[in-house]
């Protein structure tokens, strides 16, 4: 079972005077190591080194864990469902092309390995799956629920996405059958006038409310209790929504929000009603789309809930290898000038994103995803230039679930010369976006088991254990358009995420960042 035996799932231990095991919790001592920068007289850098000693605590007793995902009966939604249930069951089924059997390709948690370190004798690397380096939920113990504006039965949602094999789909249909989507609410404003017609679920009232607060968070607690769980993950994958206004006085403050809601106020969106009911009932709450859900009112409210929350907008097909190629580029020295991305799609996101205010959501998602790493390259880039960066998405039902995604890169080289590198992507939409739907999840509920405490961290010292910051920033390798606590910096960059996530993981088990040093290869 999921609930015991954590010790004995546990791939390797760390010996070391830093880190402690007892049966319920790993303790480690860790120097985080960072330079301060300052001017000096001259007008030149100093560059300082600092230490601050922090105390991490990590609970190792795996919870019992639901996920409720709104949008439940979307292609996303169907699509995970279906993988979970096929990889609990070790399904294989026919296709064309041979046997397949289930897995979680795609998933960074699932399918991707950390270098552990170097084998004592042969000096070669030892790798383990990543899923192993702390004590995590498995996704084959996920229970999983939701809400869905449309009523249909999770089995025909999968055959209404069509994206599964039809062997494949046979196997999993009896079970999926018999998963109904709660009742959802609809603000038709919100999203495009195309989806009306399957919008026959509904919890009445068409604009936000505190009894629509309360629905919510009785469905997640009934959710809760019905199946027995430890905690639930609450994640939106529903239908794009057009922006909400920030308006003063109605979604600035956690107060504010509150009374909004209460009110009826017509600028509050499903997702924010959403994300409000989560939040007060200390689910952490993940927006999968591009839209401003998290206006300042929800994260001031999460902050003062402790409750934990992260988005937007998975990042799973055109954008995740612009955040890489870009990445590498310039980091390789070499000048991007241009980027010209297209889309076309054929499934219900392209549908609702035909919709002007809806697409103009997911253009501002995507179009700020290679800010970081402009920036921070002052030898290419003057301060405030940019390279021009234009993104179309276009609805084609033809292809289905098989975004094609297009884009140009144009780069200036040595000496004025240009090196032009196209991409065709097709992005098998949900596959790709289902493992991430996973990743978020487990990641979030390893969170919600980690406390720190810092020794000796300079002027600030703390007394109790704590938890992260509400705002999940770790999420970023999955997310589009990573939301991070106020005032601080977005990362794009994928590796520099991807070590985000890696390092801190090892930190919390008293292991030294990723190097890729090597000198134990190259100083004998
Ligand atoms: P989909 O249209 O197939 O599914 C969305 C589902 O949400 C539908 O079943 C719809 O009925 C439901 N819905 C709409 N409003 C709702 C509400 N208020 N409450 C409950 N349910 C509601 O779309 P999809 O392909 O599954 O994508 C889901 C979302 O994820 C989209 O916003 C999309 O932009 C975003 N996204 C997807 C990918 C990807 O698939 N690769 C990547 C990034 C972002």
């Amino acid at each position: 079972g999921a609930s015991n035996g954590s010790e004995s799932r546990e791939l390797f231990t760390v010996e070391s005077p830093n880190v402690t095991y007892t049966d319920s919790e790993i303790r480690s001592k860790y120097t985080y190591r960072t330079t301060t920068v300052s001017r000096g007289a001259n007008g030149k850098y100093v560059a300082t080194p600092r230490e601050t000693l922090y105390d991490f605590k990590v609970d190792r007793k795996v919870p019992k864990l639901g996920v409720m995902l709104v949008g439940w009966g979307g292609n996303n939604g169907s699509t995970v469902t279906a993988g979970i249930i096929a990889n609990r069951r070790g399904l294989v089924w026919e296709t064309r092309e041979g046997r397949r059997a289930a897995n979680y390709y795609g998933s960074v948690i699932m399918g991707s390995t950390m270098k552990l370190g170097t084998d004592s004798e042969t000096l070669k690397d030892v790798n383990i799956p990543f899923h192993d380096v702390l004590p995590m939920v498995h996704p084959n113990d996920l229970v999983i629920g939701g809400w869905d504006i449309s009523r249909l039965n999770l089995a025909a949602a999968m055959d209404r996405a069509a994206v599964l094999e039809p062997t494949l789909k046979a196997q999993v249909r009896k079970e999926m059958a018999e998963m109904m989507p709660l009742p959802s609410i609809y603000y038709p404003d919100f999203i495009a006038a195309n989806q009306e017609d399957r919008a026959d679920n509904l919890i009445p009232g068409s604009k936000a409310s505190t009894e629509h607060v309360e629905q919510i968070r009785k469905d997640i607690r009934d959710f809760k209790a019905n199946h027995n769980l430890d905690k639930v993950v609450v994640q939106w994958t529903a239908n794009t929504e057009r922006f909400a206004d920030i308006v003063s006085g109605v979604n600035d403050t956690a107060e504010n929000l509150l009374k909004a809601i209460a009110d009826g106020h017509e600028e509050i969106a499903p997702s924010t009603v959403f994300a409000v009911a989560s939040i007060l009932e200390g689910a952490p709450f993940i927006n999968g789309s591009p839209q401003n859900t998290f206006v300042p009112g929800a994260i001031q409210l999460a902050e003062q809930h402790g409750s934990f929350i992260g988005g937007d907008d998975f990042k799973s097909g055109q954008t995740k290898m612009k955040s890489a190629l870009v990445d590498f580029l310039i980091s390789a020295g070499i000048k991007l000038t241009s980027i010209a991305s297209y889309n076309h799609l054929g499934n219900n996101d392209g549908k609702n994103l035909s919709s002007q205010k809806q697409f103009r959501s997911k253009e501002i998602s995507k179009s700020n995803v290679v800010d970081d790493m402009v920036e921070a390259n002052n030898v290419l880039y003057a301060p405030g230039e940019h390279p021009d960066h234009t993104v179309v998405i276009k609805y084609m039902p033809a292809v289905g679930d098989n975004k094609r995604a297009l884009d140009e890169y144009y780069a200036e080289i040595f000496m004025g010369g240009h090196q032009t590198i196209s991409i065709f992507n097709v992005c098998e939409d949900s596959l790709l976006a289902s493992p991430l739907i996973i990743d978020l999840v487990l990641v979030t509920e390893m969170m919600t088991r980690i406390q720190w405490k810092a020794q000796s961290a300079g002027s600030e010292i703390t007394k109790d254990f704590k938890s992260f910051h509400s705002v999940l920033s770790i999420l970023s390798y999955m997310l589009k358009a990573p939301l991070t606590p106020p005032g601080t910096p977005v990362i794009n960059a994928l590796a520099k995420q991807r070590g985000a996530l890696t390092n801190i993981f090892r930190a919390c088990v008293g292991l030294e960042p990723e190097s890729d040093m090597t000198l134990e290869h190259k100083l004998f």
